[in-house]
């Protein structure tokens, strides 16, 4: 059944070479966000391996949010951005993370996450993990117990998944 879910939802996701730069394989999902069945069969195919103790699904820019906002309505859950810096309004917390070139920081609304609370983070796509352990950090900080990850789709080879699970700070929580 997931395999059948994987396979529609892999004909809708395009692969475009060289965007947004040199080298890069951009897997553009608006093929499945656009489609009735494809959004139905993302959150399925989420859903499918979602812990069942989740109570607060957390997002992250810009992609994120289309998925695990899906997933939460679905579940009937609440649902929280993890947004890049300087869209929300204060009070927010922050994390500053690294990038290929450069840094990036993500905020979230202060008393997003209460104590405790059980939080899966989902995004459209998981590389190198270097955005989803920031925001793994950042919830941490805010009191959530982090659950694990969850992505529509994992680039294999950039040991994104090894990064995430070995990650001293989160505990060897799963990545989905
Ligand atoms: P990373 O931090 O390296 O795991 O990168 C994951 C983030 O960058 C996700 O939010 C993705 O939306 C985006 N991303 C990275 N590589 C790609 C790619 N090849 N195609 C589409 N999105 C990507």
């Amino acid at each position: 059944r997931l395999e059948e879910l994987r396979e529609r939802i892999g004909q809708l996701v395009r692969s475009v070479p060289d965007f947004p730069q040199p080298g890069i394989v951009f897997r553009d999902l608006s093929g499945v966000f656009a489609d009735a069945d494809g959004l139905q069969d993302m959150a399925s195919a989420i859903i499918a391996e979602v812990p069942s103790e989740v109570e607060l699904i957390a997002g992250l820019d810009a992609r994120g949010f289309i998925v695990g906002a899906t997933v939460a309505a679905r579940l009937g859950v609440g649902f929280v951005p993890v947004r890049k810096a300087g869209k929300l309004p204060p009070p927010t917390r922050s994390q500053t993370y690294d990038l290929e070139y450069g840094t990036a920081t993500f905020e979230v609304r202060d008393n997003a996450v209460k104590a405790g609370q059980r939080v899966l983070i989902v995004d459209d796509l998981l590389a190198t993990g270097g955005t989803a352990r920031a925001a793994g950090s950042l919830l941490r900080q805010c009191g959530a117990q982090l659950l694990g990850y969850s992505f529509l789709v994992e680039l294999t080879g950039l040991a994104g998944r090894e990064s995430l699970v070995d990650d001293p700070d989160a505990g060897g929580v799963p990545v989905h």
